[in-house]
């Protein structure tokens, strides 16, 4: 059987292309398809997702090269981040930043975390990926069918723009989905996945704002509605400007798209207590339903999940593409421990340590990210009291504090380990892994 590369990769998002260039920097061929024209993916439109980085994935980026393909004025820092219980200025309940280290030499606080646009990462993953040798792009190819055979795995696609011209096969050892968190090449696996539909919707978008942001990320937990407001650098005029994340019950959120520009800003600023001075909206608004996925299984024989389509997480907690990274890294360990074991790539027994390592990883988060949210979406005495009591504690306990910084940064104190052992047994003891 002829083999078009090691692995075909279901998927050219930021999560399929930055595993290509990976695996290419590792000595793998790698095949991506994806729906989209070369020239959508070339230059992806602004969707109004500003993704927030953790140090980590930053250095990830760094290594595959894409990093450096973001322009200065992309790249935005956050040096600190406020979390408040009800309206801005209410209580701060939290506030965290880089713990005692000194100041940049421009005088700010090293950043937490750095927020850059989803465009803009997907440019540049394109961009280094389609200059990457080993990396082939199959640009406006629907995928329709997947097949994982005792020798190889099957692709078939069509042209995404002539859908009647009929079908092209490709073959390879692996097959990797990376087609979102809706992903049907997950389903043409026959893998399941556990999904919860919140019933709200967020509503992302830039604007300017008169009074400076200073670089902090602000999450405001109202009881109808959450706003956070998250600093970007400033426009090539020099205006200052943000990005707002207004989520919302699904009828709130389709009525907050139908506001006339003027009305919509006038209800962020009034919820945001015109902290930052008068505020215009920049670009259209982006509506997102929330749904949060996790696969029922990573990995099984010549195949494995990747980004969206293992875990797709809630965006409060900004975690999503700083897993898909996570994963791209583990899964390009699992291939070249394979490949220096003499093992078929496709094999699932090479494949597991992928999916285990990712489990321990992602479960933890996954869960903790839906009980905040469970928590900040209840409005009943019961939960208004019990969030109250969790972040005044989280307020008062230095180290849980500290835990967060710690996971943005990638600097883990000593004492918690323990902690991290035991979100590890817990994500063990999940059935079926
Ligand atoms: C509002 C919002 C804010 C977010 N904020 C953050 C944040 O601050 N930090 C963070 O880490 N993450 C954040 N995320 C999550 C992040 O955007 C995602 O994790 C990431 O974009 C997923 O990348 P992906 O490559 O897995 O999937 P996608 O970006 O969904 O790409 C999937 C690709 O598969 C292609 N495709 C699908 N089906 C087919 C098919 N049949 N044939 C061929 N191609 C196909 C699609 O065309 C697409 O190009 C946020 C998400 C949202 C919605």
């Amino acid at each position: 059987m002829h083999m078009d590369s090691d692995v075909i990769i279901v998927g050219a998002g930021p999560a399929g292309l930055s595993l290509a260039i990976s695996l290419a920097q590792a000595g793998f061929a790698a095949t991506v398809l994806d729906q989209n024209p070369a020239s959508a993916l070339e230059q992806p439109a602004p969707d109004g997702r500003e993704i927030a980085l953790t140090h980590p994935s930053v250095a990830t980026l760094q290594q595959l090269g894409s990093w450096a393909g973001l322009a200065p004025s992309e790249i935005g820092h956050i040096r600190a981040a406020h979390v408040h219980d009800g309206p801005v200025g209410a209580h701060t309940a939290m506030q965290l930043h880089v713990p005692d280290s000194p100041a940049t030499q421009d005088g700010l606080l090293p950043p937490l975390g750095f927020i850059v646009p989803n465009h803009a990462l997907r440019r540049t993953a394109y961009g280094v990926a389609a200059q990457t040798p080993g990396v082939r792009i199959v640009s406006g190819a629907q995928v329709h069918r997947v097949a994982t055979l005792p020798a190889h795995a099957e692709v078939d696609y069509t042209d995404a723009a002539a859908p009647g011209k009929g079908s092209e096969r490709l073959c390879a050892p692996l097959v990797v989905a990376a087609d979102s968190r809706f992903s049907a090449t997950r389903r043409q696996l026959g893998i399941g996945a556990q999904m919860t539909d919140f019933g709200r919707t967020v509503i992302v978008c830039r604007m300017h704002h008169t009074q400076p942001h200073a670089d902090i990320a602000h999450e405001c937990f109202g009881y109808e509605r959450t706003l956070a407001v998250l600093p970007l650098p400033d426009d090539a005029m020099g205006r200052a400007q943000c990005s707002v994340v207004v989520t919302a019950r699904a009828a709130d959120a389709a009525r907050l798209m139908a506001l006339e520009p003027g009305a919509f800003t006038a209800e962020v600023q009034a919820q945001f207590q015109n902290r930052l001075g008068d505020m215009q909206l920049i670009e259209q608004r982006h509506a997102y339903p929330l749904v949060a996925v996790y696969a029922q299984r990573f990995t099984g024989p010549r195949c494995a999940l990747l980004g969206d389509a293992a875990v797709g997480m809630h965006p409060v907690t900004a975690h999503g593409y700083n897993l898909g990274l996570a994963g791209v890294q583990r899964l390009t360990q699992a291939l070249v421990a394979a490949r220096q074991q003499g093992q078929d790539l496709g094999d699932a027994a090479a494949l597991a340590p992928y999916a285990r390592a990712h489990h321990l990883h992602a479960w933890p988060i996954y869960l903790g990210t839906n009980a905040i949210v469970r928590l900040y979406t209840d409005a009943r005495p019961l939960p208004r009291l019990l969030r109250q009591t969790v972040l005044q504690g989280a307020r008062r306990l230095p180290p849980l504090r500290a835990a967060i910084v710690g996971q943005l940064t990638g600097k883990t104190p000593g004492w918690q380990q323990p902690l991290a052992r035991l979100g590890t047994a817990l994500a063990a003891a999940m059935p079926g892994r």
